[in-house]
């Protein structure tokens, strides 16, 4: 499994791997060019099959990040790594003009903090690129429909 970043047609090294704990799984990987990140989450489910396939997500199979030593040994805390800012203080009107219903925002920290900014980013994004004004839980369902991200 790997991932390439389009602009740079580089393949993507592997910044991050979690295992929350309740059968989910989530992996970053950042582009050594650019910089630019990605992150992969599975449902338990799909984090079985990944498994039965013997793919080592986060082994010694991706070659070593240059970044990766400079990280590790600025801090280490990982979870601070991927740390963003309170879900309520990121929406400003200034900003972004797409709101986080009540609800939505609760349902948005159930998602695993050291990804939770990257997935808001994703559900506001869709927000914005369809003229919609606020999110709901079903704007979120609609959205992981459209964008094939089932379990996130
Ligand atoms: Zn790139």
């Amino acid at each position: 499994m790997k991932f390439l970043c389009i602009d740079c047609d580089e393949q993507m090294g592997f910044g991050e791997r979690q295992l929350p704990g309740d059968g989910t799984l989530a992996a970053v990987f950042r582009c050594p060019a650019c910089g630019r990140e990605v992150a992969m989450l599975t449902n338990p489910m799909e984090t079985q099959v990944v498994s039965s396939l013997g793919i080592k997500i986060g082994g010694r199979t991706v070659p070593e990040q240059p970044l990766e030593l400079v990280r590790s040994s600025l801090d280490g805390g990982r979870d601070e790594a991927f740390a963003e800012p309170p879900v309520d203080s990121v929406t400003s009107p200034e900003t972004s003009p797409v709101e986080w219903a009540e609800t939505a925002t609760r349902r948005l920290e159930a998602v695993p903090s050291f990804v939770r900014g990257m997935v808001k980013r994703i559900y506001t994004d869709y927000a914005k690129e369809h003229g919609i004004h606020e999110i709901t839980p079903e704007i979120m369902d609609q959205a992981r429909t459209d964008l094939g991200l089932e379990g996130m």
